[in-house]
């Protein structure tokens, strides 16, 4: 008998979230987060610091990662320091990098989680929208990989997580850009495992599905972004929430994946095997496509 579909559970730190791993599983290492100012980047920092890690945390709003720094380290006492770079820059990355170094003497996980995104029909789609999203999402990822690689990673080993998506893995409408950027960083992640695996370097993706309460869900997901957390297209037929894919990150960068590299998980409930990819239902929604 079917039952009736699921709520997404409460996105937080919940009671019986606290005890499913250690809190000392990160005890005094450094994260390095891109995009760890808002959405599934400043959970993952949240989830992270509770762990007993500290991090970095960097995108291009200064304001922005302040703000989250200071509520971060009032909720779990662990220290963030906040940096503003674009991850299109890799003299501000090479800044930001050393800065991280001089405050905590080492990075032991990048977190590549910055992004860009919008709904737009390929034929419609500009030739310098299809190149942002490339340079941000893509060579953005390789940028900072290859700055951290350089500074810290290749004398000292370490982990990075790429934050993807699923959207090239069958095809996406209205998603040419984002879906090809993210199936590069897909490859990339497999090329960096094998290059820098003797160095004691792991490198993973992780592909989030439709996540309840982020800026990218409300641009993009169309008219489900408006209702409730019920995604009946889906398995689960739920929307996750930022702390599921938080719990699924710190799998990956922690010791709990120390056999784990140029894999790639995904984290949708399901959705990428019967997700629908409705034309119709989406181009409605096309409109909400300025996020550069
Ligand atoms: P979000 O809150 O908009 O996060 C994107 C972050 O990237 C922002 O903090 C933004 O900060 C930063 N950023 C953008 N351009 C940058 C640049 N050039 N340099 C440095 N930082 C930059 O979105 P989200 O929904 O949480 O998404 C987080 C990640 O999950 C993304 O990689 C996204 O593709 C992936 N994802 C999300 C979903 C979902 O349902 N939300 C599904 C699949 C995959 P500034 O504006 O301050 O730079």
């Amino acid at each position: 008998m079917a039952h009736p579909p699921p709520d997404v559970p409460e996105d937080d730190c919940l009671p019986e979230y606290r005890h499913l791993f250690s809190p000392d599983l990160l005890q005094d290492k450094v994260a390095f987060i891109t995009g760890g100012g808002s959405g599934i980047g400043f959970r993952i920092a949240e989830i992270f610091m509770r762990h007993g890690c500290h991090v970095v945390i960097a995108s291009r709003s200064l304001p922005r990662v302040s703000a989250a720094a200071r509520k971060l380290t009032a909720a779990t006492g662990r220290r963030c320091l906040p940096l503003s770079l674009d991850v299109r820059a890799p003299p501000a990355i090479l800044a930001a990098v050393d800065q991280a170094l001089k405050e905590f003497g080492k990075i032991d996980i990048l977190i590549n989680c910055a992004a860009g995104n919008f709904l737009c029909p390929a034929g419609a789609l500009s030739f310098n929208a299809f190149k942002t999203v490339m340079d941000i999402d893509t060579l953005g990822t390789f940028n900072v990989s290859r700055v951290v690689y350089e500074k810290f990673f290749r004398d000292h080993g370490g982990v990075i997580v790429n934050i993807t998506a699923t959207l090239g893995a069958r095809g996406q409408v209205l998603q040419v850009h984002a879906g090809s950027a993210k199936a590069a960083v897909d490859a990339m992640t497999r090329h960096l495992a094998v290059e820098w695996g003797p160095q004691n370097i792991r490198v993973n993706s992780l592909a989030p599905g439709p996540i309840s309460g982020t800026e990218g869900f409300r641009r993009l997901g169309g008219p489900q972004a408006s209702m409730s957390g019920k995604f009946l297209a889906s398995p689960l037929q739920r929307l996750g929430n930022k702390t599921e894919i938080a719990h699924s990150v710190l799998y990956l960068a922690s010791p709990l994946a120390s056999y784990v590299t140029g894999a790639l998980l995904v984290v949708d409930g399901g959705a990428w095997l019967t997700f629908p990819n409705d034309i119709k239902l989406l181009a409605d929604f096309a409109s909400f496509s300025a996020k550069l």
